[in-house]
């Protein structure tokens, strides 16, 4: 899985593995209970990931959500202009569609007017498209969206990552 990741380029980052992972009011929380359940959460400043140890059962979908947890810190990595554009290029799709779930469910919540409003449901939704869109297109699984944008929309999603690591000598910056 480690070769599947070895386009990302940075200092070390700290992984671990916790059962039942969940959100609940606003907090992580691990172990049985209630809440909203999560594959991962990332602490990016700090460097840290924990991981629901039920990704361990599939090398796919840990390496996709691994990859999705690592764009989190290429995110961070860009400066301004570059999140702007990816802002603007979401705002003029034409698709409900996304490439993961993660994004796909922010997607349907979100008003017309939030894009316009900069309001932080659109740009957690902007994030979360972002890091989806980048474990597509670094490790090429599908994720698990129920919709997919069409070839169009694909292919400028496209257009732009491979625009952003050009920038980086060819490496995602984290
Ligand atoms: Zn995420």
């Amino acid at each position: 899985m480690l070769d599947r990741l070895k386009d990302f380029d940075g200092p070390p980052v700290e992984w671990r593995f916790a059962a039942g992972l969940r959100v609940m009011r606003g907090q992580l929380e691990s172990g049985p209970g209630g809440g909203a359940e999560v594959h991962a959460a990332s602490w990016v400043r700090r460097r840290e990931v924990v991981l629901d140890t039920a990704l361990a059962g599939s090398a796919d979908e840990l390496a996709r959500i691994v990859a999705h947890e690592l764009f989190h810190f290429v995110w961070l990595r860009m400066h301004n202009g570059q999140r702007r554009a990816w802002s603007e290029l979401l705002a003029t799709e034409r698709t409900r569609g996304e490439l993961g779930w993660s994004s796909e469910w922010r997607r349907r919540e979100l008003d017309p007017a939030d894009a316009r409003l900069n309001t932080r449901r659109w740009r957690e939704y902007t994030s979360e498209s972002f890091c989806d869109t980048g474990a597509w297109i670094a490790i090429g699984l599908p994720g698990d969206q129920d919709v997919t944008p069409g070839g169009r929309w694909l292919r400028r999603r496209e257009r732009f990552f491979r625009e952003l690591r050009s920038h980086w000598n060819g490496a995602w910056r984290i």
